[in-house]
């Protein structure tokens, strides 16, 4: 109530000056198809499994409203590939309300693809089967991976045809188009408040920065101009914690723009996203992200520091002047510093003894790793068993080192194994400095290097199989992906090195923004 909706229920698109949001209805869909379901959020949020079809799905699918909801959709701009792009908006997103978890937590539940809004532009504000099932099992795969995301509940089918490929060899293709509904505290984006100051809307801005601090960081007290800039620190640590997380299992996010980026440092839209198979920091799965490489891998850090700028920038008007917000630059900076080094002791099995040392070994790696072709996830994985056997066994040392290089390598030229061999010998000295017991620090190392990513080619496999009506690819990689850390024999091949037919195969490896 704090904010000011927008009451019309128009959704012919258009400028919506003064408002923070749109009442929005969803647009029906013809047959609703429940294909998904995530067990674990649902029964968190109280609910159970619908069947298939019935009054459940259609809500899910848009189809039907209850009593109280009020859907709706949010308004916000936003910087896209280094631009200002003015005002963007839930486009294909709404909004039904909130609902509270089984520990008393509130939770907004918001459908995408449910139809058009008046922030849709020229787009019909649908989304197709691939990209929802995307959507979907990334974001589950995440929140278990311990990286702080968004949550998906829902796939659904609509029976309806969509097109996003104009020009697929030549023709329209349709597709089959689905709804995910989507769950967080909240999706408000740095972009909600930037839009704000490229209008001029000061009290709609300040009335959102003011909704935002009580409702979400109510840890803060009272807003105020000092308690603004904590805020924004307490945005830039957050952002930082979660741009570590995506650095330390390899996940590319392939569209950071500030409208794509939480408020509550949540990994938020799953679009062109992509993982790492050979370890490369220049790599993005996003086709249009052309020539500068803007949303690559090594990028990312960069990034979300320009990211959190603009928001800056935004918040001004806020605060006293731009030295109070600077500070908060600095802590995204050293938190960011601090828990990668952190997360990479973890993930090597160390603890701190030699900051300055350590952190020149985990550059060497990154070098040494980026200027060969050795799968990421593979190579933390095998590492992870084999560096503390050796502890027990030293003597064999040179062959279970050049295994574990063949296992995580698509190819290998003498002098890349060559340096990685020696990076493997020094990382091995300085584990031998460790007081743990080998299978302490084992234990701990597979802790930190999941098994099991949403490679990017099996994503694509699950999603042809569901085109087809075969969900038992993304059932079963829901199933696995919910214990990434875990040994799963019989899930074995998908924790594989991605097959060369997946190469350069789109879909499996790049993906266009405009899924
Ligand atoms: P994205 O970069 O995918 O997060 O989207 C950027 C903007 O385009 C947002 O305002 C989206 O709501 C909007 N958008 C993307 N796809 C569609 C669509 N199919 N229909 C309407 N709006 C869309
Ligand atoms: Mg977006
Ligand atoms: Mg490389």
């Amino acid at each position: 109530d704090e904010l000011r909706g927008e009451a019309s229920l128009d959704k012919r698109p258009r400028q919506v000056p003064g408002y923070h949001y749109s009442r929005v209805e969803p647009t029906p869909v013809a047959d609703p198809q429940l294909l998904a379901w995530s067990e674990e959020l649902a029964a968190f949020l109280g609910l159970t499994r619908p069947p298939e079809r019935g009054p459940a799905v259609e809500v899910l699918a848009g189809n039907r409203l209850a009593p109280s909801m009020k859907p709706f959709a949010a308004r916000y701009g936003g910087h896209q590939f280094g631009n200002w792009a003015g005002q963007l908006g839930d486009g294909r997103a709404m909004s039904l309300g909130e609902l509270t978890a089984t520990d008393g937590t509130t939770w907004e539940v918001q459908l995408k693809g449910a139809g058009p809004t008046p922030y849709s532009r020229r787009a019909d504000g649908r989304a197709v089967l691939r990209s929802s099932v995307r959507e979907f099992l990334c974001s589950e795969a995440m929140h278990y991976l311990g990286v702080p995301t968004t949550r998906a509940l829902s796939l659904v089918a609509t029976g309806d045809m969509v097109v996003r490929d104009m020009f697929y060899n030549g023709n329209p293709r349709p597709e089959p188009g689905a709804i995910v509904a989507r769950v967080a505290p909240t999706f408000v984006r740095f972009g909600s408040f930037q839009i704000f100051l490229a209008t001029g809307e000061m009290d709609n801005l300040r009335a959102l920065a003011d909704y935002v601090i009580r409702r979400y960081y109510p840890e803060l007290g009272e807003p105020s101009p000092e308690v603004y800039a904590r805020w924004f620190a307490e945005i830039c640590r957050r952002t930082a914690i979660m741009i570590a997380h995506w650095q330390s299992v390899g996940f590319v996010h392939g569209v950071m723009n500030t409208d794509n980026m939480s408020i509550l440092g949540l990994t938020i839209d799953y679009g062109p996203y992509g993982w790492l198979e050979p370890y490369d920091p220049d790599w993005t799965p996003n086709t249009t992200d052309f020539g500068g490489r803007r949303y690559a891998f090594g990028q990312q850090p960069k990034v979300a520091l320009w990211n959190l700028m603009q928001l800056g920038q935004a918040l001004l008007p806020l605060v006293a002047g731009v030295e109070v917000l600077n500070p908060a630059l600095d802590v995204y900076i050293s938190t960011l510093e601090n828990t990668r080094h952190e997360m990479l002791l973890h993930k090597l099995g160390l603890t701190s003894l030699h900051q300055a040392e350590d952190q020149a070994l985990f550059e060497a790696l990154e070098q040494t790793l980026a200027e060969s072709e050795v799968d990421m996830t593979l190579f933390f994985r095998h590492l992870s068993h084999t560096a503390p056997a050796l502890l027990k066994a030293p003597e064999n040392g040179e062959a279970q080192w050049r295994e574990l290089l063949a296992a995580a390598a698509y190819t290998m030229a003498p002098n890349e194994e060559q340096n990685l061999l020696q990076w493997l010998h020094r990382y091995f000295l300085r584990l031998q400095q460790e007081q743990a017991s080998p299978e302490a620090i084992q234990e701990k190392m597979l802790r930190a290097n999941p098994k099991y990513v949403l490679r990017n080619y099996l994503a694509q496999q699950a999603i042809e199989a569901a085109e087809a009506g075969d969900l038992s690819g993304l059932n079963r990689l829901m199933e696995v992906l919910k214990k990434p850390f875990d040994e799963q024999p019989e899930h074995e091949e998908l924790a594989a090195k991605r097959p060369d037919w997946a190469r350069e195969k789109p879909g499996s490896a790049t993906l266009s923004c405009s899924s």
